[in-house]
C-alpha cells in the first residue's frame, strides 16, 4: 500500500511529465496571429477606416450586411487601394477572374494584414495565379448523380441537403463546390425549392436536412422562414441544419430579425467554417454569441488548407478558441480534388499528424473528426492514427495518446486488473 506521501509525489512527478507534453505548444501559440488578439483588433480597425472612407461609408453601413454584400470587392483597382498588392498579384487577380469570380466583403477585407506575406484572410480570398492549375476535376463528388429532384443533393438513407443559393458574402479560393458559384447570384427559385421540399414529404425516411449552397443564411429574411416553416411542418423531419460562412466573412448578417426567425423553429443546428484563429474576431465572436444566446448549437467544418491550417500548433488553438465561443469543433474535411484549388491540398499525413497532436493534448471537445470525402460521392469516411495496434480473440493491443501499449481485455473479464497488470 502506498501512503498518502508516495501518492502525492506519484502525482506531482506525473502532473510535472504531463506538463513537458505542451511545453512546444505552449512555446509557440502565442506567435500565432488570432483575431481575438488587441494587436489584430487594433490592425483590423485601422482598415475599417481606410475602407470606409475609399467606400464613402458609414458606421450604419458597415454594420449593415445588405451593405456589406452589395459592396463587396471585386474591382482589382479598387483593391489595391485598400491592400498592397504587387504588380504581379494585380496580374495574376486580371487572369484569374476571367476564369473564376472572386469577392469580398468590406469586413472580411479589413482582416488582412499587410505586414504578412501569408497572410491566411488574403490566401483565402484574393485569387493568385497558381488557381490557372488545371489539376483536379470540378464535380468530385459527382453531385449531379445524386439530385433526384429540386435541387436536393441525396448522398445517405435518412438525410439530404437542400442547395438554396449560389450567393457566399465571400468567395473563397478554396471553395470545394465552385462549379456551384457561377458568374452571377441566383437564389434558388421558389418553385424547385418547392420541388425539394415534396420530394422530402414523399419520402419520409429523411429526418435530417441541411440547406447549403453558397450560403444558406444569404436568403432573405422572408425566404428562410417560409422555408423553414415548410420544413418544420413536415412531422417526419427530426431537425434542420444551416451551413453558413456568415459568421467568419459577414457577422454583420446575424441580425435581430435574423435571431427571431431562427427562434421560432427548434432544432435548427449551425455548422459555420472557421479556418484560422485569426478570423475569429470581436465580431465573429458578437455573431457566435448571439446565435448560441438564441438556443442554436453551432459548429464547425475547417478543411486542411496547405499553407493556412495544416499546422497541429494552428489546428490546436484554432479548435481552442472555437470552444470559447461555443463553437464545437466538427469536422476537418481533408480538399477535394477541385480544379483550381490544387494549391491548397494537403497530404493525408498532415491530417493524420494534427488528429495525433490533438487527442490527449486538448480536450476531447477540441477534436473534430477528419474526414476524407470518398470519390464520386460515396460518402465521408473518418480517418484517425491508428490506435489499436493488433487485435487477438482475447484482448486488443491499443497504442494510448502519449504511445504507451496496452493489452486490453476484448470482453468483461472479472480478472481485468490482473491482466493488464500482467500485460504491462
Ligand atoms: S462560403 Fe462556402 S460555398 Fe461559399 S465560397 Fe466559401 S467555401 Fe464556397
Amino acid at each position: 500500500m502506498c501512503s498518502d506521501k508516495s501518492k502525492q509525489s506519484i502525482s506531482l512527478e506525473r502532473c510535472s511529465e504531463l506538463k513537458t507534453r505542451i511545453q512546444d505548444y505552449l512555446d509557440i501559440k502565442d506567435t500565432i496571429p488570432k483575431g481575438l488578439s488587441p494587436l489584430q483588433e487594433e490592425k483590423m480597425l485601422s482598415k475599417k477606416k481606410k475602407i470606409l472612407e475609399i467606400l464613402n461609408g458609414t458606421e450604419s453601413d458597415w454594420n449593415d450586411w445588405k451593405w456589406q454584400l452589395k459592396n463587396r470587392i471585386s474591382d482589382v483597382s479598387l483593391l489595391s487601394k485598400i491592400i498592397n498588392l504587387t504588380d504581379s498579384e494585380i496580374d495574376s487577380i486580371k487572369k484569374v477572374e476571367q476564369k473564376y469570380r472572386w469577392g469580398i466583403t468590406p469586413y472580411y477585407t479589413s482582416l488582412i494584414d499587410d505586414d504578412d506575406k501569408f497572410n491566411p484572410i488574403k490566401l483565402q480570398s484574393i485569387p493568385t495565379f497558381l488557381e490557372l492549375d488545371d489539376r483536379g476535376v470540378l464535380d468530385p463528388m459527382s453531385e449531379e448523380f445524386t439530385n433526384p429532384a429540386g435541387s436536393i443533393t441525396r448522398r445517405y438513407p435518412d438525410r439530404l441537403i437542400i442547395n438554396v443559393t449560389n450567393v457566399c458574402p465571400s468567395f473563397c479560393r478554396h471553395c470545394q463546390r465552385r462549379r456551384n458559384i457561377g458568374c452571377i447570384d441566383e437564389h434558388k427559385s421558389k418553385e424547385t425549392l418547392q420541388e425539394s421540399i415534396n420530394y422530402i414529404k414523399a419520402n419520409t425516411e429523411i429526418r435530417d436536412v441541411l440547406l447549403t449552397g453558397g450560403d444558406a443564411l444569404m436568403l432573405s429574411d422572408n425566404t428562410l422562414d417560409w422555408l423553414l416553416n415548410e420544413l418544420f411542418s413536415i412531422n417526419t423531419v427530426d431537425y434542420v441544419r444551416i451551413g453558413t460562412r456568415c459568421p467568419v466573412t459577414m457577422p454583420q448578417r446575424i441580425t435581430d430579425d435574423l435571431l427571431k426567425i431562427l427562434k421560432k423553429y427548434r432544432p435548427i443546428y449551425i455548422n459555420t467554417h472557421f479556418n484560422h484563429p485569426l478570423e475569429i474576431t470581436q465580431d465573429a465572436k458578437a455573431a457566435c454569441d448571439k446565435l448560441a444566446n438564441s438556443g442554436i448549437p453551432l459548429g464547425n467544418q475547417a478543411v486542411l488548407l496547405n499553407g493556412i491550417n495544416n499546422d497541429k500548433y494552428i489546428m490546436r488553438l484554432l479548435n481552442q478558441e472555437l470552444l470559447k465561443c461555443r463553437v464545437k469543433p466538427y469536422y476537418i474535411f481533408h480538399a477535394k480534388n477541385v480544379i483550381g484549388t490544387h494549391h491548397f491540398n494537403t497530404s493525408i499525413d498532415d491530417g493524420i499528424e494534427i488528429m495525433e497532436y490533438l487527442r490527449g493534448y486538448t480536450s476531447g471537445m477540441a477534436i473534430p473528426t477528419y474526414i476524407v470525402n470518398a470519390p464520386n460521392g460515396n460518402g465521408k469516411t473518418p480517418l484517425l492514427p491508428e490506435y489499436i495496434i493488433s487485435r487477438g480473440k482475447n484482448y486488443v493491443t491499443i497504442r494510448t495518446w502519449e504511445g504507451k501499449i496496452f493489452n486490453y481485455p476484448n470482453y468483461p473479464t472479472d480478472d481485468f486488473n490482473s491482466m493488464i497488470d500482467k500485460n504491462n
